[in-house]
């Protein structure tokens, strides 16, 4: 089937936009991206589908989530049930494609087992790249440490494998790739949330673990990501091979060189971190030492990424989640990450290109997604008025008109514009 779209074109590469634009779709591909006056004459005849005044965008991929955990809390989340997890994580994508996004990187969740089921055709969500099981330490940020004990920590199916040696950190790299999963996730420093991390210089792990897990992510042709967030995590993580650092609090001149010379990526994951200032700003019983955490990691976070945005390091884009659902933060509001992004001195360009092109390097499908290019798979979406001018139109799902993934239209709202 054949689909002609018009509108205003903005194909992810990060170049002027075409402002009487088309995008031709043939089945799951896209096989022409140019001017509406120049399309070819054996495709004029299509069925079209007009942005009006709006754009047209290469599907959003949202690189930092965990499917099923939005809304829930370090100890609820060890103890949901399989059936659970799943519910929650359907649900979750559910919110991600009405919002636009037609591919998601999982870092750390039991959603690896929905790949399989994905292929089979007995889901219908958006593309699944993901981590399996988080590799942490004991007492690390995987761990939900003084909350129980550590016998049942390691024993029930968290979201964390908790790994000691060499030998263990292979075991689980190994058990996540048997699984299914597209790249590991480890955590080299603790985190704002867990209760009795220190605070500083700390990094998780020892070298010979960061690289065993490196290894066997090179072995299977992927990378390692890791939670860093204190200098010296980040510092160690870097230089023993680890490829996308998360959240990234305390980089320094080093790692920001570090970075562009082995060629890495950034997610900053702002919006974790701008509704956990609110709500600890406005909680009382959030524990004073708690909160002055939280304020003193939101200074350094944007200190750290101001920096690397501006020695060009690759940033991608992803929200993280929120640990808390009194803030009503689940996965409907990832797209405030746009928001945030701006908030951080990133120009509407720069951010269409992270959330499209880098996060599609992030999930190591180039080559299939992330720009509207003849050959690529057609996910795209076209969006009511212009991101250019103002990108938080990105933030109301209501403004994603319509969502094509694999040439599919899986949302479809025009209708009720002109009803
Ligand atoms: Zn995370």
């Amino acid at each position: 089937m054949i689909r002609v779209l018009t509108g205003r074109v903005i194909d992810g590469n990060g170049g002027s936009p075409i402002e009487k634009g088309c995008v031709v779709t043939e089945d799951e591909r896209i096989v022409f991206v140019g001017e509406e006056a120049a399309i070819p004459a054996e495709y004029a005849g299509a069925e079209r589908i007009s942005a009006e005044n709006g754009s047209i965008l290469p599907g959003l991929i949202e690189a930092h989530v965990h499917l099923s955990w939005a809304g829930a809390n370090s100890i609820n989340w060890i103890n949901f049930t399989p059936q659970m997890e799943m519910a929650r994580a359907l649900r979750d994508m559910a919110y991600l494609r009405n919002e636009g996004y037609t591919a998601v990187r999982d870092m750390g969740s039991g959603c690896v087992f929905l790949k399989e089921c994905l292929r089979e055709g007995l889901i219908d969500t958006p593309r699944i790249f993901a981590a399996g099981r988080i590799l942490s330490q004991i007492g690390g940020h995987g761990d939900a440490y003084q909350k129980i004990t550590l016998e049942a920590s390691e024993k029930v199916y968290g979201p964390a494998f908790l790994v000691t040696g060499v030998d263990e950190v292979r075991k689980a790299c190994r058990i996540n790739f048997r699984n299914g999963a597209d790249f590991v996730k480890i955590m080299t420093t603790g985190g704002v949330f867990s209760q009795g991390d220190r605070a500083g210089e700390i990094c998780h792990f020892s070298r010979d673990e960061i690289r065993a897990a490196v290894e066997e992510a090179e072995n299977h042709g992927t990378y390692v990501a890791s939670h860093a967030q204190a200098n010296k995590g980040i510092r160690t993580a870097l230089e023993n091979g680890v490829k996308c650092i998360e959240h990234g609090f305390y980089l320094d001149d080093y790692c920001i060189d570090l970075m562009i010379k082995n060629d890495c990526w950034l997610v900053p994951t702002l919006s974790i971190m701008h509704t956990s200032k609110v709500y600890n700003e406005s909680n009382p019983n959030v524990l004073p030492e708690l909160r002055e955490k939280t304020l003193r990691s939101y200074e350094a976070h944007y200190r750290s990424l101001d920096k690397a945005h501006k020695a060009g390091v690759k940033i991608g884009m992803g929200c993280d989640f929120v640990n808390d659902s009194a803030l009503g933060c689940t996965y409907d509001k990832a797209n405030m990450e746009f928001e945030r992004m701006s908030a951080a001195g990133f120009s509407p360009m720069e951010i269409i290109r992270s959330v499209t092109k880098t996060n599609s390097e992030i999930i190591l499908m180039q080559d299939r997604v992330g720009t509207l290019e003849a050959g690529k798979l057609a996910d795209v979406i076209l969006v009511e008025g212009n991101p250019l001018d103002d990108i938080k139109i990105m933030c109301d799902a209501d403004n994603v008109k319509t969502v094509l993934q694999d040439g599919r239209i899986v949302k479809d709202i025009r209708s009720e514009k002109r009803a």
